[in-house]
């Protein structure tokens, strides 16, 4: 099933898509219901349960907080992150619910992090319950999860959800899209335009990427000049003002080396990850985990990537992340990106996969080098455990992105200096990887209780 580029690429607030995200998104729409019922007025107290990984690392991921964002009736795009909003609501002991009714709310009440409970749905489940003064339940309703900030309904879980409307190329395989491209004479950015043309007009859409390529943009500079500790029990330092300071240095006094440009995609994943993990805004790609690994390999190609690209430098962007919105569609349809579903490889694995398919086009290559590009950049991050020490996306997340934005930039690399043949198909792989995340025992998917977060435990 298609996956539209603009539900892969929304703006949020970190630390996560699925645990900060989708928690907000779900009591938002809790609240709607509430609203389309006519009972938001009559409401007297709200109850929130969080099940599963969602409740074992959800304060390390600020879920019980981006709930209460969602209660509040916030927008993730647009809310203002110097406003305390929380702290408000801890200090008054009440919450403006959807910013239109005042009721009683204590979050260490009302938002229940049931952490001896899986609901069977999903590993990330919640239930959100609202009453009247006399305790008559006015509304219920079960909502998951799912990744890169998506949310479904109970009733809506195994259904595959409705497309607004048929987009005139549908593919559900690699294979099938390139099949695709080779019969229709169009690259994969080409019939991802294609797509997105038909589900609202094309300047809206070019209008659309440019801003999600300045929010990436915005994220690297904002986390290149923000020193200070992460929040969090590790009271981690930022790195990347500091890196940043010392490569300037570097240039300043001519000490660069051949490799320096690996130090430069370091920093630019650095910055991103590390606004993400203090909860800042940043552009899911495909979640908030792995939000470093696009900007940063975008950042490199604007850098160093444009001189041996046929296209501008804009059409370069649109094509990067033409093509990464494919690749991510054929990973939600076929596999996950849920790190609570199959661990890392879902997020940064997925990440990687689609920045070096990403990348392998912006600089002109062929539709079976991108595949190649793609493919390679998943096969070695198959196995990658999801487990954040303390349940919070800073260690290995942050490193993890840097790591993860060399190694798809490498992809490309491998994948251009080929024909585009290759052994193993992009499809097999994403196979391997769903496989591979389903038979990995439950502590190395986003539950904090086994790998670094067991071994290296300092919280
Ligand atoms: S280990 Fe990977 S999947 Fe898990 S929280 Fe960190 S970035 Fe996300």
């Amino acid at each position: 099933m298609y996956t539209s580029l603009f539900d892969i690429f929304s703006i949020g607030i970190g630390p996560s898509s699925s645990h900060t995200m989708g928690p907000m998104r779900a009591t938002a729409s809790f609240v709607e219901d509430l609203r389309a019922r006519g009972v938001l007025e009559k409401v007297n107290n709200v109850q929130v349960d969080m099940y599963g990984s969602l409740a074992l690392t959800g304060e390390g991921h600020g879920t019980p907080g981006a709930a209460v964002y969602g209660l509040l009736g916030l927008d993730a795009e647009t809310l203002d992150l110097n406003t305390d909003h929380i702290g408000k609501v801890q200090r008054e002991g009440r919450l403006q619910l959807g910013g239109a009714h005042n009721i009683g709310f204590c979050m260490e009440r009302d938002i229940v992090l049931q952490k001896e409970i899986t609901l069977p749905e999903h590993a990330n489940g919640m239930r959100c319950r609202a009453w009247d003064n006399e305790r008559n339940l006015l509304h219920e309703e079960y909502f998951f999860s799912i990744g890169g900030g998506a949310v479904r309904r109970r009733a809506e879980i195994g259904i595959a959800p409705p497309s607004p409307r048929t987009v005139p190329y549908n593919f559900n395989s690699c294979a099938a899209l390139m099949e695709l491209c080779r019969t229709e004479g169009k690259s994969v950015a080409q019939i991802v335009m294609a797509n997105e043309s038909s589900l609202r007009f094309r300047e809206l859409v070019r209008r659309r990427m440019q801003i999600i390529c300045k929010m990436m943009s915005d994220a690297i500079e904002r986390g290149i000049s923000t020193p200070g500790t992460l929040p969090g029990t590790l009271k981690l330092a930022r790195r990347a003002p500091l890196i940043y300071k010392r490569l300037e240095q570097l240039f300043h006094r001519n000490e660069t080396d051949a490799l320096t440009i690996i130090d430069w995609i370091n920093l630019w994943a650095f910055a991103v990850a590390e606004e993400n993990a203090a909860g800042g805004r940043v552009v899911t790609a495909p979640t908030m985990g792995s939000a470093g690994i696009m900007p940063a390999v975008l950042r490199y190609f604007e850098r160093y990537g444009t001189k041996s690209s046929p296209y501008t430098l804009e059409q370069g962007r649109e094509v990067f992340l033409l093509t990464a919105s494919a690749i991510c569609s054929l990973y939600r349809a076929n596999a996950s990106i849920s790190g609570a579903e199959v661990g890392c490889q879902g997020e940064v694995g997925v990440a990687c996969s689609m920045a070096a398919g990403g990348l392998a086009a912006a600089m002109g290559g062929t539709n079976a080098q991108i595949e190649n590009a793609a493919e390679i950049a998943m096969e070695h991050n198959l196995g990658l455990t999801c487990d954040p020490i303390c349940g919070l996306v800073q260690v290995p997340c942050i490193e993890r992105n840097a790591i993860g934005a060399v190694k798809a930039v490498n992809a490309t690399r491998l994948a251009l200096r080929g024909d585009g043949s290759h052994y193993v198909s992009l499809d097999s792989v994403i196979a391997t990887m769903d496989e591979t995340g389903r038979n990995l025992h439950a502590g190395y998917k986003e539950t904090a209780l086994a790998g670094l977060a067991k071994n290296a435990l300092t919280c």
